[in-house]
């Protein structure tokens, strides 16, 4: 390896920022095996507890038709969807998608990395502008990167700052477009959807919501935060992903039918790769219908989580947010670092989040609730943690190592 890359991974270790790959054995449930020890999983995106819940794998392996195992759960499209990977499954799922939404059509990615770094190049030329919530996740920084477009951020949250762009900026250019994600993933906490339903409107902009870390967990179906607050029909692009609350892989974007229909022309990460495997495709459909009934598990997430961040708070705990993500802000990227190793020790397992994935000076902890978790297994949290950041604030403010 050359000299400057091993000098770069010494300066990431250094200052607590190099990240490595830790592999994980025997889930079981929320609970998870790491290096011989069984740890509660506060990391974890499978927000409705899907991916380890074995009865319904079960159901779904059950439910295979055998005379139908290479087309229907095939583990490979060998082919683009625009050249020979496209399959009845893949439509039958984007129509189940646009009923449930209500919405005139769905298209299929296979990821919501794909999705975000595919959508916005593909719609937006260079008399266009893009204006994104500062907060926003990496893959729409990435897609605006990606763009000729204009972009501008505005302040997490402030529609007032998005209202003076949108009135300095809308008249020079042609195409406008808001985007926003409604669960902040590092947050956790919820975009007024209404508010920026009223600003597109009155400015005649395009308005682009990413429902990554809603879809699943909120609406009576599980729709997402749009479905929540009654906006569905108003929002121009709602992107929601597979890989998290639906324990599984792909996402999928709701819009109007010209704009999907664009989509499938221009969009680069959805020509140019290979489609989702037939297996998957099924498995999405499955947990797709599934969870539209889960709404008592949503509520029992709902209600852990307010418990949890309740009980942080009374111990002084800098938490914010209200949704499953729970933000504990620790500010320092290498006491974060050894704080949650400490956390290891006790039994949880939880990675530090740390620049660029967050804010300079605002490393942290986002545990992140699932539905198969109940208060037992997390009511000692909020202590242990207390004590612990007190020991490593005191640590750091001698100027030592406490690890
Ligand atoms: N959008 C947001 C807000 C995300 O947090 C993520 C993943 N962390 C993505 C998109 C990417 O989704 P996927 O994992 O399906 O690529």
């Amino acid at each position: 390896m050359s000299a400057d890359y091993k000098e770069e991974l010494a300066r990431l270790q250094e200052s607590g920022r190099l990240r490595q790959l830790r592999p994980l054995a025997g889930r079981q449930g929320s609970h998870v095996q790491c290096q011989g020890q069984e740890l509660l999983n506060l990391t974890s995106n499978d927000y409705l507890g899907l991916a380890g819940d074995a009865s319904l794998l079960r159901r779904f392996y059950e439910g295979m038709d055998a005379g139908n195992l290479l087309e229907g759960y095939g583990l490979g499209a060998a082919s683009s969807r625009l050249l020979a990977g496209d399959t009845d499954l893949a439509h039958q799922l984007e129509q189940d998608l646009a009923l449930a939404y209500g919405r005139p059509a769905a298209l299929l990615f296979n990821s919501g990395y794909h999705a975000n770094i595919g959508i916005l190049p593909a719609l937006l030329s260079k008399n266009d502008l893009i204006l994104s919530d500062k907060l926003n996740h990496a893959s729409i920084h990435d897609g605006m990167q990606l763009c000729r477009a204009a972009h501008k951020r505005f302040a997490h949250c402030d529609y007032n700052q998005l209202e003076r762009l949108l009135a300095t900026y809308r008249h020079h250019y042609e195409r406008v477009v808001i985007v926003s994600e409604s669960v902040f993933s590092m947050d956790g906490d919820v975009a007024d959807l209404a508010r920026l339903v009223q600003l597109k409107k009155e400015f005649d902009a395009l308005l682009y919501v990413d429902e990554a870390h809603a879809v699943g967990l909120y609406g009576e179906c599980g729709l997402g935060k749009a479905e929540e607050q009654g906006v569905v029909a108003d929002i121009d692009l709602l992107m929601g992903t597979f890989g998290k609350a639906f324990a599984s892989i792909g996402a999928f974007v709701i819009c109007g039918q010209d704009i999907h229909d664009y989509l499938i022309n221009h969009s680069r990460s959805l020509i140019f790769t290979t489609a989702l495997p037939p297996v998957v495709l099924n498995w999405n459909r499955f947990v797709f219908h599934h969870q539209q009934t889960m709404g008592e598990q949503r509520r029992h997430l709902a209600a852990l989580s307010l418990q949890l961040r309740q009980a942080l708070q009374q111990h002084g705990l800098p938490t914010g947010g209200d949704t499953n993500i729970i933000p504990l802000i620790i500010g320092a990227d290498r006491q974060a670092v050894r704080l949650a190793a400490k956390l290891q020790d006790h039994g949880f397992l939880i990675f530090p989040v740390r620049p660029p994935a967050v804010p300079e000076g605002t490393a942290r902890f986002r545990l992140s609730l699932t539905a198969d978790m109940s208060w037992p297994d997390l009511q000692g949290l909020p202590e242990i943690f207390a004590r612990e950041l007190a020991v490593s604030s005191r640590g750091r403010t001698g100027g030592g190592d406490t690890r």
